[in-house]
């Protein structure tokens, strides 16, 4: 079968002949993401945390169609596939957590995933049963449920800051906006601005040169900052954004410092957390919300043969939502 593989970090993935796999659940992939993750895993921006054999399939956002019945599903049954494999019986794991597991094996970094025409599966337990295009669906795999995750718990009376306007950013927005949310969303790229805008955004702001967040919003406040980039940038200066008992939630891994005056967390009563991914019920919940026309997702297709070409893009700015891989 045909596979885009991950051999050296720094180069691109090399369009390969490889073996199909055998044994487990085995899916034929009608369309995998393309995530900001694989570019820091090529680039090595991750090498330190995250250790990843080579040769390695990367693609961790797959919807595929099962190609032998198991005992729940029957062959030719469209799957969404949750990405991550906890050991199951530590505290993250009985509490559905499994990003958070020790032990968690992600689809697409620690095993094969699903830049090729097939991808094995270990478990059907964390296969979602669809109906629908693959290529829209996809992403829900990874930016749909990291999304869903950001925005727990914040209602309609709350005042959101969105700071980035990639694929997570784009369907946070939108999750919030079905719950009547009033969202300004900061960012750089217009294109990107642009859709949020289109998405439902009360406010769109658009910061250039060297001006920071909080110099360009200056004069409002925030019950929750949600920052989707996490960059330097992103980081410097917009806590001082948050309202009394407000929180910073940070989503995005551009591998920013965040320095903060402990008088202005205790004065405020300001929270500050990061979200990794989410449950496989989160995924569950945000499919749901895509069935019912409540979020809709921004794909850009391309075939697996130029899966460079959309690194490239997204590397530079040039995807609006995701990028989605189709075999040949
Ligand atoms: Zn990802
Ligand atoms: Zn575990």
């Amino acid at each position: 079968m045909l596979a885009a593989v991950f051999r050296k970090i720094g180069s691109t993935l090399e369009l390969e002949e490889v073996k199909e796999p055998t044994g487990g659940i085995i899916l034929k992939v009608l369309a995998t993401g393309l995530c900001h993750g694989d570019l820091h895993i090529i680039s090595g921006d991750w090498k330190y945390d995250i250790k990843i054999e080579t040769p390695r399939i990367l693609g961790h956002e797959i919807v595929g169609e099962v190609v032998n019945d198991t005992n729940t599903l029957k062959s030719g049954e469209k799957v969404l596939v949750y990405n991550s494999i906890g050991c199951g019986s530590c505290k993250y794991c009985r509490a559905g957590k499994y990003q958070y597991c020790e032990r968690v094996k992600v689809i697409g970094l620690h095993m094969d995933g699903g830049f090729a025409e097939y991808v094995k599966i270990p478990s059907e337990e964390i296969l979602l049963k669809i109906d629908g295009d693959p290529i829209e669906i996809a992403p829900l795999a990874d930016a749909g449920i990291t999304a869903y995750n950001s925005v727990k718990g914040i209602s309609s009376d709350d005042n959101v800051l969105i700071i980035g306007t990639g694929a997570v950013a784009l369907l946070g927005l939108q999750i919030l906006k079905s719950r009547g949310v009033n969202v300004t969303v900061v960012g750089r790229n217009h294109n990107r601005l642009n859709k949020a805008k289109e998405l439902g955004a009360d406010d769109v702001i658009s910061i250039n040169g060297r001006s920071t967040i909080a110099s360009v919003i200056r004069g409002y406040t925030f019950n929750y900052i949600i920052d989707y980039v996490g960059s330097n940038d992103t980081l410097l200066d917009s806590i001082w954004l948050l309202d009394r008992e407000g929180e910073l939630r940070i989503v995005g891994e551009f591998g920013g410092t965040l320095n903060i005056p402990e008088q202005l967390l205790v004065l405020r009563g300001i929270k500050v957390r990061g979200i990794l991914y989410g449950s496989l019920n989160d995924l569950i919940n945000v499919y749901k919300l895509y069935v019912e026309g409540k979020i809709k997702t921004i794909v850009q297709k391309y075939r697996l043969d130029d899966i460079n070409k959309a690194i490239a893009d997204l590397a530079e700015g040039r995807i609006v939502g995701r990028a989605v891989i189709v075999p040949p």
